[in-house]
Order: structure tokens, then C-alpha cells, then sequence
């Protein structure tokens, strides 16, 4: 797509720019890891997203993980519409609600399920569960895992937080991190030796499943359950961040290529991207014995206006109904696939490269010799070699995420077509990077 127009696309940035600050909703989307001009998108259908200018791409960002299906899925628009025409949001319980819940509690390890709009509210509000159930206040992270914009977790946060630089954020008052322990992740004696300090007053541990917000670096074999394990023998909780693993790494999420075959669970989880279906709707749940200290069965508070909205609710739970197993067999086949076009291609110009992946998920990682386990080994990546490789993919209608520390995510929509179309783009962008 030599010579592609982004006339509207830069006209719209500026007016954004001078009403939003950096002209963007959420950090990432402005490019600044990539340079050039954000792509204003118009229009998403199957794997494809056109923007203003009339550009086509395919699109391996999913809107960040939640288009399992693809864009703008008959089933899921036509369930949208119908839940639209009966009224927007009551404010009352509403049955769409409780069926998303089933669907959840039916496939993961929640016994019980509380919806929220989105996966920021989803950890910080496990976080405060888990903080009221134990009676203590200090909590476990791992450096380069990214649970949203959760004051006392942004401390060494993945996302937005690694592409940007920025050391945690001002904004947050000391106070509130001092009782954050950040930790190396993979690193099972570092765990233990906090706790051997710390142990009494941990409440929780948080991780995501498997990490996918400092480029995707999976747990080593016996991770979590070592988490799991260090944890309890100190009286403390494991909060399983699934909000991007969730119902798409595996069909229920990475738990099911974990604990569900080594026979433990964590005691709470947060959900959100797929389980909206392309809506503003997350969850957080576990262990009956914890959710039911929520109110208003328990003391501990935690609502929202618009949680379990009907029709967001109605768009999450025809998305799970309409991930199958097969479905995933087939994700997980396109995501083998496109991880063998973009290695083989990147071994043909020499660039030196590791794909990392969790389920069908995966991301390359630039530059490094050997697998990296931690956030210190994502941070050596050669940024550079992937903004060259982002900039000619984008030229040639390939929509990669616009930074080296973010996921690809495919769709059950990725066709023949649109991996013809990645593979004809592969070589020049390879090339580029080298
Ligand atoms: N947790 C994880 C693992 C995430 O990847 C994200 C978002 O990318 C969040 C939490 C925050 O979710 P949201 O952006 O919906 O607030």
C-alpha cells in the first residue's frame, strides 16, 4: 500500500489533540512507540478494520484482546440490537446478567461471579476482597504485569506504563504503593523470601496468568502453583488477573493449561475483555467463602451504576456461547500459524527473534537470544528493529499492536485471505527490522 492516504486520519488526531490530552482515550493508541499518525478506524468486519481514509487492514489487536469472534459478528450484532430496542440500562437486576454469570462460574474456577464495566475495576476490587477477607494490607506483584490503572498496582506495570517509560506514575502518593512488594517474575525463591519477611501481614498475591502486557512471557512450569502453594501456607490469597488470558488463551482462560491440570485454583480472578464481547464489561470472582464477604452479603463495598449493564452483559455472553471448543482448536491452529509466518520470515532477514506464546496467544520478542522469563529480559528488546517492522506492516495493511510489549491477538475470522495478506507484507517489514 505504497503512498497510503492518512489525510482524515491526521486531520481527526489534530482536533483530538486539542480536546483529549496526547489525542487519544488510552495511552497506547497515539503511536508514540511507533511514530507516525494514529489510524482513525471507521469500520471492523471479520478480521478487517478500515479507517477514515478508506485503508484496509487486517487486524491482529483485536481491540486489545476482546474481538475473539472477529469484528462485528452477526450473532453478537444481531443479540446487541435486540437487546438495545428493549432499553439500555435499568439499574435493577436483569437477566441477562445472571446468564453471563453461569457462563463464567460454568467455565472457570469461580464459584461466584460479581460484574463490574471494566478489567481496572475488576482487580481493584479483588484486591479490596482480598484485603477485607484477610485482614491485612500488603500485597505481592511481579515487575512487568499490568492489572489496569489500579493505584497501588501501576509500581513497575507492563502496558502503556513500559511503552511510555514512565516509572510507575506521579499521581499516586507514596502511601498508597508502600504496602506493594514488587517482585521479579518467574522467581519462586524471591516469593518465598518475601514472604518469609512479610508473610503475616501479605493479604494477596497478584499475577496475571500468564503475562501478556510486557510482551507475552508465560509462567515457567509450576509457577502459579507455586504461588498458589507459598501463599496459603502463609494464610494469604492468589488473584489470577485472566482479564486478558481470559477465555482466550484457552476456553476458559489460562487456568485451564494450568491449574485445572494440576488439580488447584486461585482463590479469586478477574475477567473482562472477551467476557464483554466488545463492551465495557469485566468481572471478579473465586471462592464462595471470599465473594460472599461482598456486599451486600458481607461488609465488604463495592458497586457501580452501570455493572452488569444489559447490554453489554447480552454481547459478552453470546460471545462465550459462541466459543467452542472447536473454536479454540481453530484459534490455536491460525495462532500457530502466523507465529511460523512471522519467524520464518524474520529467520530469513536475520532478525534475531523469540515468539513467546500462552494458549493462542503469543508476541515476538526483538532482538533477544534466548526465551525471556522476566521483565528485566523484555525490557532488552530492540525497540527499534519493531518500530521499523510496525511501520511497514502498517503501510502494507497489517494492524499490529503499536508496541513491542503488547500481545497479538488473532480471531476465529483470521481466513485464508487475511493470512495471505499478512505472509505477502512479512518479507519487506522483515527486511525493515533487520
Ligand atoms: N489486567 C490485565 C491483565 C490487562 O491486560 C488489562 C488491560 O489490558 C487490565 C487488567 C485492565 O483492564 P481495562 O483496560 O479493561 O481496565
Amino acid at each position: 500500500m505504497g503512498g497510503v492516504s492518512t489525510e482524515r486520519s491526521a486531520a481527526l488526531f489534530d482536533r483530538a489533540r486539542r480536546v483529549s490530552p496526547g489525542g487519544v482515550n488510552s495511552p497506547v493508541r497515539a503511536f508514540k512507540a511507533v511514530g507516525g499518525t494514529p489510524r482513525f478506524m471507521e469500520q471492523g468486519e471479520g478480521a478487517w478494520l478500515t479507517d477514515v481514509d478508506g485503508n484496509r487492514y487486517v487486524d491482529f489487536v483485536g481491540s486489545w484482546g476482546p474481538m475473539l469472534l472477529g469484528h462485528a459478528h452477526p450473532a453478537v450484532i444481531d443479540a446487541v440490537q435486540q437487546a438495545v430496542s428493549r432499553g439500555t440500562s435499568f439499574g435493577t437486576p436483569a437477566e441477562p446478567e445472571v446468564r453471563l454469570a453461569e457462563a463464567i462460574v460454568d467455565r472457570t474456577s469461580a464459584e461466584e461471579v460479581r460484574l463490574v464495566s471494566s478489567g481496572t475495576e475488576a482487580t481493584m476490587s479483588a484486591l479490596r476482597l482480598a484485603r477485607g477477607f484477610t485482614g491485612r494490607d500488603r500485597v505481592v506483584k511481579f515487575a512487568g504485569c499490568y492489572h489496569g490503572h489500579v493505584d497501588a498496582l501501576l509500581a513497575e506495570a507492563g502496558s502503556g506504563i513500559v511503552t511510555l517509560g514512565i516509572p510507575g506514575t506521579p499521581g499516586v502518593p507514596a502511601h498508597v504503593t508502600a504496602d506493594t512488594i514488587v517482585l521479579p517474575y518467574n522467581d519462586v525463591a524471591a516469593v518465598e523470601a518475601a514472604f518469609a519477611e512479610y508473610g503475616q501481614d501479605i493479604a494477596c498475591i497478584i499475577t496475571e496468568a500468564a503475562p501478556g502486557n510486557m510482551g507475552l512471557v508465560p509462567p515457567l512450569p509450576g509457577f502459579n502453583a507455586a504461588l498458589s502453594r507459598i501463599a496459603h501456607e502463609h494464610g494469604a490469597l492468589l488473584i489470577s488477573d485472566e482479564v486478558m488470558t481470559g477465555f482466550r488463551a484457552a476456553r476458559s482462560g489460562h487456568w485451564e493449561l494450568d491449574g485445572k491440570v494440576e488439580g488447584w485454583a486461585p482463590d479469586l480472578v478477574t475477567f473482562g475483555k472477551v467476557m464483554g464481547g466488545g463492551f465495557p464489561a469485566a468481572a471478579f470472582g473465586g471462592r464462595r467463602e471470599i465473594m460472599e464477604q461482598l456486599a451486600p452479603a458481607g461488609p465488604v463495598y463495592q458497586a457501580g451504576t452501570l455493572s452488569g449493564n444489559p447490554v453489554a452483559t447480552t454481547a459478552g455472553l453470546t460471545t462465550l456461547e459462541l466459543a467452542t471448543p472447536e473454536l479454540y482448536e481453530n484459534l490455536l491452529a491460525t495462532s500457530h500459524e502466523v507465529r511460523r509466518l512471522v519467524s520464518d520470515a524474520l529467520t530469513a532477514a536475520g532478525v534475531t527473534h523469540q515468539i513467546q506464546a500462552a494458549g493462542t496467544m503469543f508476541s515476538v520478542m526483538w532482538g533477544v537470544e534466548d526465551a525471556v522469563t522476566d521483565f528485566a529480559g523484555a525490557q532488552r528488546q530492540d525497540t527499534a528493529a519493531f518500530a521499523a517492522f510496525f511501520t511497514s506492516m502498517l503501510d502494507q495493511g497489517v494492524y499490529l499492536p503499536p508496541s513491542a510489549f503488547e500481545t497479538w491477538f488473532v480471531s476465529a475470522a483470521h481466513d485464508e485471505e487475511a493470512l495471505s495478506t499478512l505472509a505477502a507484507a512479512l518479507p519487506t517489514a522483515a527486511a525493515a527490522a533487520a
